[in-house]
């Protein structure tokens, strides 16, 4: 069966299918990808994603980005077996555009529809690439800072942030050195060749499982307004977060046992993240299991990765019934 996956929860438009069986058993994912494209919508340098106009980003791209799909794939509308869309969570504008092209192919082509949970599609996607079964997961992106593992066909979280998420704090940080959103990948550019006799002293918070982002943000913004290099900003920032959530990780293999962790979601891609869990997980031996950068970001293969296991459940709907959630937590799919 083919699973056309529709994103657009935030500055992405993408479209992405996978092939595959429907599954017997949970644990035993055996679909692969077969295309993805994507649009990026970039807001001008020292501003942030302005919901209005990422929405009209997606509404702008979505016609080419879905055909580059199909022509990618090889695949002609009428082959897809059912259509996945992500219904949340995310920015509503954004949401709804994705909601309304899904809604309206699944109505022309007479397709059964699917409602997606965005990071469900993270994890799944990114067990798949990984070959992973059971994994303790992060979920590090715009959206999502999260420690979670499946239990009885539901997600437990085991620690996440209190404020921002580990993208918002580099996106905002990134807003205010003057970068353009996204900022993960020139503040890890600037980070980069900086050492340990540059990092200065910025707020680290962990409170029981939990991280906070909001002191360390309000912290490197003095210190950038003092004068210290941006360069030393993002490294400090660097360490220091990526240190906190590591900790953290740590913690919740110990305390589940679980013997593998999965990373996931826009960050992954950072090189510095990687090796502080890689280390960390090497000494307690725990297979890691870091999703490839170009499927770290939103993309629509990982809703239509998610669509399989939501459709195997039979959660679709009708189009004119098609909605979308805001704040559609992880823990309570
Ligand atoms: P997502 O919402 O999953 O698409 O993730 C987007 C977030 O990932 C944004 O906050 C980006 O700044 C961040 N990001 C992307 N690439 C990197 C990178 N190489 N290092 C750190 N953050 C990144
Ligand atoms: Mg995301």
């Amino acid at each position: 069966m083919i699973c056309l996956g529709i994103e657009s929860t935030a500055h992405t438009f993408g479209a992405g299918m996978v092939e595959g069986k429907l599954r017997q058993h949970p644990s035993n994912s055996s679909f692969r990808i077969i295309s993805d494209a994507k649009d990026v919508y970039k807001a001008p340098p020292g501003t942030g994603i302005h919901p209005r106009e990422a929405s009209r980003h997606h509404i702008e791209t979505s016609a080419s980005v879905i055909e580059r799909a199909l022509v990618r794939g090889k695949v002609s509308a009428e082959d897809v077996d059912f259509i996945a869309y992500s219904a949340g969570p995310g920015l509503g504008p954004c949401l709804r555009v994705g909601a309304v092209v899904a809604r309206t192919l699944a109505s022309y082509y007479n397709k059964p529809l699917v409602p997606t949970n965005h990071a469900v599609g993270h994890i799944e996607l990114g067990k798949m690439l990984c070959g992973l079964i059971d994994p303790m997961v992060l979920v590090v992106s715009g959206g999502h800072t999260a420690l979670a593992a499946s239990q009885d066909e539901s997600w437990k979280i085991f620690g996440e942030t209190l404020d921002l998420t580990l993208g918002q704090l580099l996106d905002q940080l990134g807003r205010h050195l003057g970068l353009s959103s996204p900022a993960g990948p020139e503040i890890e550019n600037l980070a980069r060749g900086q050492d340990h006799n540059k990092m200065i002293d910025l707020p680290y918070t962990v409170k029981g499982n939990d991280v906070s982002y909001s002191g360390l943000l309000s912290a490197a913004k003095e210190a950038f307004a003092s004068h210290v290099p941006k360069e030393d900003v993002c490294f400090s920032v660097q360490e220091t977060a990526f240190s906190m959530l590591t900790e953290a990780t740590e913690r919740a293999l110990a305390f589940t046992e679980k013997q593998e962790l999965l990373v996931t979601g826009g960050v992954a891609a950072n090189q510095r993240l990687g090796e502080m869990l890689e280390t960390m997980c090497r000494e307690r031996g725990v297979r890691i299991g870091l999703i490839p950068r170009e499927f770290a970001g939103d993309c629509g293969a990982q809703i239509a990765a998610a669509g399989f296991l939501f459709f195997e459940r039979g959660f679709t709907i009708l189009p004119h019934k098609s909605y979308v959630r805001q704040s559609w937590r992880l823990d309570q799919v």
